[in-house]
């Protein structure tokens, strides 16, 4: 099998990886972009977008990666339907496989994200991808629930920190905890627990989320949530929580498998970047987007960052003489 050769290389077709492309292919770079096996990333399972700079009335998540998939072609961008399956960093130029070749590459630019856990019944994925009230992200979501009550699940830092934003736009917000202690520090938890918007469901995990079918304004037919079947996990009883939402918040998994031994993670498998910058401890290899970011985790700080590559990438090349 011949082995084709690139100046970059981008892994993933979120905004991120879709943001480096526009500026190493408009540098004369010729990136090839692989999407893997979510072309365009995790806004094209969502519905509406409303705070992505640019568009007044919102746009919808696939729309928009469309365009960002339209933009990055009328620069050249080659993009490849392959995952990668394997990479070599330690030697040079960089080794890559997918599931249909071999690559070589100067420069990499990792944009492979990160996706949310859910609670393993099923639903709550689902859900959250109809626009059915259920979603992993207060800061993209919240704004739709203002005056209504809804429940958060989780115990940590980020469950409290979520809940407390929320009860900016919710009438009352429920946190949802399988145990009767919150992990969260101690500073989060006194703020939560003097928050007159919350109220603590302890010892209790959803069974089931409880849906009824709903007209949406534009006269379309979607099943949303009414409430949640809950168990307490102490004595066993069932009860009903009636809500308009559910924010799930156990936490994201980086999609950085590929990379384990070869560069430096957090403790929770994040890449690690040099400050400011998008460099990673290898030179010639850079990280942008969600699966180099535990904390904005948003589309607008994705694309900042994928910039952030292209630009690091191609003024690294110069540098070693390998832009021409
Ligand atoms: C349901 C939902 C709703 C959201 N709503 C909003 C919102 O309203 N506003 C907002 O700002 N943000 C929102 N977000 C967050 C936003 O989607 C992310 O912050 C953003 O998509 C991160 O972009 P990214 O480019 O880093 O990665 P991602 O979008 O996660 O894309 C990762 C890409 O990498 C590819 N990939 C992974 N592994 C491989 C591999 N081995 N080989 C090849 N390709 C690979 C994937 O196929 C994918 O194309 C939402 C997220 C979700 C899940």
């Amino acid at each position: 099998m011949s082995i084709s050769h690139h100046k970059v290389v981008i892994i993933g077709t979120g905004p991120a990886g879709y943001t480096a492309a526009v500026y190493t292919s408009r540098a004369n770079l010729s990136p090839v972009i692989f999407e893997g096996a979510q072309p365009g990333g995790q806004l094209t399972i969502t519905t509406e977008v409303e705070n992505f700079p640019g568009f007044k009335n919102g746009v919808m998540g696939p729309e928009l990666m469309d365009e960002m998939r339209q933009q990055v072609l009328r620069f050249g961008t080659e993009i490849k339907s392959e995952t990668i399956l394997k990479v070599d960093l330690q030697q040079r130029p960089f080794h890559l496989t997918s599931d249909q070749g071999e690559y070589t590459a100067d420069a990499v630019i990792i944009a492979t994200g990160a996706s949310a856990k859910w609670m393993g019944i099923g639903t709550d994925e689902k859900l959250s991808r109809s626009g059915g009230g259920v979603s992993a992200c207060a800061t993209c979501d919240g704004f739709f629930f203002r005056g209504k009550e809804i429940a958060v699940v989780g115990g940590g830092d980020t469950a409290l920190e979520e809940a407390i934003y929320l009860t900016k736009f919710a009438s009352k917000v429920n946190l949802i905890h399988r145990r009767d202690k919150l992990r969260a520090s101690k500073a989060m938890q006194e703020r939560a627990l003097q928050n007159e918007k919350m109220a603590f469901c302890w010892n209790k995990v959803v069974e089931e989320i409880l849906t009824s079918t709903q007209e949406t304004p534009m006269g379309d037919q979607v099943e949303k949530i009414r409430a949640l079947r809950m168990k307490d996990t102490v004595d066993g009883t069932i009860s009903e929580l009636p809500v308009d939402g559910l924010f799930v918040a156990i936490g994201h998994k980086p999609n950085t498998e590929l990379f384990i031994g070869q560069l430096t993670m957090d403790e929770n498998g994040y890449l690690v970047v040099e400050k400011g910058t998008s460099r990673t401890a290898i030179p010639g290899v850079f990280a942008c987007g969600d699966v180099q970011d535990h904390v904005y985790r948003q589309a607008i700080t994705a694309a900042g960052s994928g910039c952030m590559a292209g630009i690091d990438a191609e003024r690294w090349l110069g540098e070693q003489g390998l832009a021409d």
